[in-house]
């Protein structure tokens, strides 16, 4: 029977959706492996607010470390505290510039512990647990081991589902105590810059991307492709050259160098499917491709493809759209 501890950043109004998905993960993962119990550390503004609702989301007992804003240092320090004082053999963390790029990694070297990146899922072996992760740019899947006595692992956003809430759960809500003179900041913050286009979904808060390549041709294609995005309710996504083209911003590019997605629906228009941008893109659950060419790579991988110019797809896709949506009541 092990303990799990799972992270939560929660800088706004809400709890997000992705540690809502790592109580899931570890829930899973305690059942596989002897029942122990889910802890989970929560940070931020007003941290202690939380802390019922994760526990109806999972969680057997919920650490609170009240902080003005979830920067890396402030959360390596409070995962680093928190592993000390429950030495829980493993710690799942969000897959993100936080969890992924800064505090994972930090905290297997600061531990001298293993760290298995981008997991999708696990599998309990006797006592060893063996980390999923895609390789080779999504192209295979491989089982990590990791050693040691206690085990890191990020997990890929949307790999689970966040479980319902249950008002019946019961757990406890306290006070992680943190001694801040111990936290040296040796990053600070010197000013932020508010990303242009904010009207626009971000991809990781999205249920349906569109995505867009070089074969949109233009500026005025991806247009098109926004009219479609505003009446599905989607965010808009883009390959490295339409993001490179500037037809939409680099925080929307999809793939190796950009962002991992996992959206219920991602459609790929003008898309060839290159490896790089499949390894953001390839966890979707439903993907549609629309493309000219029959040989698009991107048809291997698609649930649904349409062999046809763009042009002739999207302004019919976007008036059968309305069309539902005014016949449809409500
Ligand atoms: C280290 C490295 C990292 C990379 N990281 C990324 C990454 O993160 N994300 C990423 O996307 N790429 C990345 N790339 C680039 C990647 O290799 C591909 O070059 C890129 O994904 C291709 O983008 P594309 O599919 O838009 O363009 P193309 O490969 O040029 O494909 C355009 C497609 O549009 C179709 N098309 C053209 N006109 C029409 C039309 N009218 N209607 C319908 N279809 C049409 C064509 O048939 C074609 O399949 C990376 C490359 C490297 C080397």
């Amino acid at each position: 029977m092990a303990h799990i501890l799972t992270f939560c950043a929660a800088n706004g109004a809400e709890i997000p959706r992705h540690p809502l998905e790592l109580l899931a993960a570890a829930r899973a993962l305690s059942a596989q492996w002897g029942g122990g119990q889910v802890h989970t550390l929560c940070l931020g503004p007003s941290a202690g607010s939380y802390g019922e609702e994760l526990i109806h989301r999972g969680a057997d007992e919920v650490l609170t470390v009240e902080c003005p804003s979830v920067e890396g240092e402030v959360a390596l320090a409070a995962v680093e505290s928190a592993v000390q004082h429950l030495s829980p053999p493993v710690v799942l963390l969000p897959h993100d510039d936080l969890g992924g790029a800064y505090v994972g990694p930090s905290l297997a070297y600061r531990l001298g512990a293993g760290i298995a990146t981008d997991c999708v899922g696990f599998d309990v072996r006797g006592e060893e647990v063996r980390w999923l992760r895609p390789v080779y740019g999504g192209k295979a899947m491989a089982y990590l081991r990791v050693r040691g006595p206690v085990q890191l692992a990020t997990m890929r956003s949307r790999a689970f589902d966040p479980l319902p809430a249950d008002p019946t759960r019961r757990g406890e809500v306290r006070e992680f105590p943190m001694d801040w003179e111990r936290v040296r900041p040796q990053i600070r913050i010197v000013e932020r810059l508010e990303e242009k286009r904010e009207e626009e979904l971000p991809l990781d808060r999205a249920e349906i991307i569109v995505s867009g390549g070089r074969g949109m041709g233009s500026t005025e294609g991806f247009a098109v492709l926004r009219e479609l995005a505003q009446v599905l309710g989607a965010a808009v996504g883009g390959s490295r050259p339409a993001a490179d083209l500037g037809w939409v911003p680099h925080s929307h590019l999809v793939g190796q160098t950009g962002k991992i997605v996992a959206p219920n629906l991602y459609i790929a228009v003008g898309i060839s499917g290159a490896a790089q941008h499949i390894t953001g893109a390839g966890s979707s659950r439903t993907i549609v491709a629309i493309n000219k060419d029959p040989d698009a790579p991107i048809f291997k991988l698609a649930h649904i493809g349409v062999v046809e110019e763009w042009e002739k797809v999207i302004p019919a896709l976007i008036e059968a759209c309305k069309e539902l949506r005014s016949s449809s009541p409500g």
